[in-house]
């Protein structure tokens, strides 16, 4: 088996993020900020620091 390469939400940094329509692979929707596009993170630091600010902006 591949090891898969996890996904992050650009706008969250979500790993909870699906890949919305099948015959437009670049479409994904994130289940957490209902963030939806073509963009997502497989930097897995960059993702954790997106998700520390989306959080700290969230928790206010
Ligand atoms: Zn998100």
């Amino acid at each position: 088996m591949k090891p898969l390469k996890r996904k992050y939400c650009p706008n969250c940094g979500s790993p909870n993020i699906k890949w919305v329509i099948p015959q437009m692979w670049s479409v994904w929707e994130c289940n957490e900020c209902g963030y939806t596009g073509p963009i997502v993170i497989e930097d897995e630091e960059l993702a954790e620091e997106i998700r520390k600010n989306y959080l700290k902006i969230v928790r206010k």
